[in-house]
């Protein structure tokens, strides 16, 4: 046994010893077929809902409140229940808490867009079964969890957090990057060459990407068997530069630390939902996530806060028959504001696609809105005449003359120590 292995199972078997019943209980069930799934989703559901009205204050005030008898028939019933908010994970935080004894539980803490910082307690096999989700996915890329990998993260860690970051990274062989400066993107190439996959965050892989590409660099990566874009959108013409810079696209994995691994690419390239740690639903295009495995802290009938869409076809070529996440179109955001109207920040989203798939225009873009009836658009690409015409013309035609729209490019906004934006309000 390689040394990487033995330690990464040492590890293992000390934080999360559910892990490996949970991953063999994966590989199983990944041969289900719908039917089964779903059935066992209700069963999961009952326990659940059980579990929230016994020991939880909140839901059990918050059932009451609604009308909703927590013994469910169908999963269809759950939809009775009125979603929560994150809000009110973070205001009634305590009275969610079960308070029940686990083995083991782990304080986790995330941090939302608009800078609140939600905090709760994990049990150990919620915290095994969503590590569990992310290692059946790896294995459809033949990846083993001890494998060599360059993790592109560590936005703001606390220097208290540092040492149990950099234990848990050689734990698992990951050698993480915690500045983006060209330079040491540059030294990353070097190291490329003996790792087995990347994953972190999409715009910072894409940005590795596209210096490589600039610089002409022609990349042997004989044990590169996967990419994985996590915790921001993977833009199409983010696809375009991994792909021509490192031979193969980036696949996604979706999820939230409160909401676990929500879906994960296939080899098809069909985000698959992990239907047996999460019930998915989408209301209005709105995602609403029940986690099956949080006993902890429930969460059900959560609004994670994305538009997604769900694909209508039940098949795909990997044999799955996981429901299908068929794009994350972005997050449910806040307002841009014209003289008369308003219009939700995902119109952006379609302004870009548009310009991309109608004129290959690859822009990198961050909208800001400092008063009603006008918008700032950054890009950072240099100016042409051509592109500012294409923007402005995509842009009307979803705002007309409501909205006053100033560009501005090679504009640097990604400043790398947070989570990349594409609009920020300064008006609620
Ligand atoms: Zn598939």
């Amino acid at each position: 046994m390689s040394l990487a292995k033995a330690t990464y199972l040492a590890g293992v078997k000390h934080r999360n010893p559910g892990l490996y019943d949970w991953y063999d209980f994966l590989k199983e069930t990944e041969r289900w077929e719908l039917g089964r799934l779903k059935e066992y989703q209700l069963k999961e559901v009952k326990k659940l809902l059980l579990i929230a009205e016994k020991h939880s204050l909140f839901y059990k005030n918050y059932f009451r409140k609604h009308g909703f008898d927590p013994v469910i028939h169908s999963l269809d019933d759950l939809k009775q229940l009125p979603p929560v908010s994150k809000e009110q994970l973070i205001s009634e935080n305590d009275k969610i808490h079960t308070h029940l004894n686990f083995n083991k539980k782990f304080y986790c803490e995330t941090s939302g867009s608009s800078g609140q910082t939600l905090t709760f307690w994990r049990n150990e096999q919620w915290d095994s079964a969503n590590r569990a989700a992310i290692l059946r996915g790896q294995s459809w890329y033949n990846v083993l969890p001890w494998e060599s990998n360059i993790y592109f993260w560590g936005y703001n860690i606390e220097t208290s957090k540092k040492l149990k970051t950099r234990i848990l990274d050689i734990l698992q062989n990951r050698y993480r990057v915690f500045d983006y400066r060209p330079e040491t993107l540059s030294r990353l190439i070097g190291k490329l060459k003996s790792t087995t996959y990347m994953h972190g965050y999409s715009s910072v892989i894409y940005e590795l990407a596209k210096l490589i590409n600039q610089q002409q660099i022609t990349m042997h990566l004989p044990k590169l068997k996967m990419i994985k874009g996590t915790s921001e959108k993977i833009h199409p013409h983010y696809q375009e530069e991994i792909n021509k810079a490192f031979g193969r696209k980036m696949i996604s994995e979706y999820g939230a630390a409160e909401a676990s691994i929500v879906a994960f690419e296939c080899a098809a390239g069909n985000m698959h939902v992990t239907m047996e740690n999460v019930l998915l639903e989408v209301e209005e295009g709105e995602i609403i996530v029940t986690n099956l495995i949080a006993h902890s802290f429930p969460i059900i009938r959560y609004k994670l806060g994305d538009y997604i869409k769900l694909s209508e076809s039940d098949t795909c070529a990997c044999g799955m028959e996981h429901l299908v996440i068929e794009e994350v179109r972005g997050r449910v955001g806040k307002n841009i504001y014209g003289e008369l109207h308003k219009y939700p920040s995902l119109t952006l989203y379609y302004v870009f696609k548009n310009l991309f798939f109608k004129y290959g225009l690859k822009f990198n873009y961050q909208c800001v809105q400092e008063k009603k009836g006008s918008l700032v658009v950054l890009i950072k690409e240099p100016f042409s005449n051509q592109g500012e015409k294409l923007i402005r013309t995509e842009f009307e035609k979803y705002f007309k003359s409501d909205i006053t729209i100033s560009v501005i490019f090679s504009q640097n906004f990604h400043s790398y120590s947070e989570k990349l934006k594409d609009f920020i309000s300064k008006i609620e």
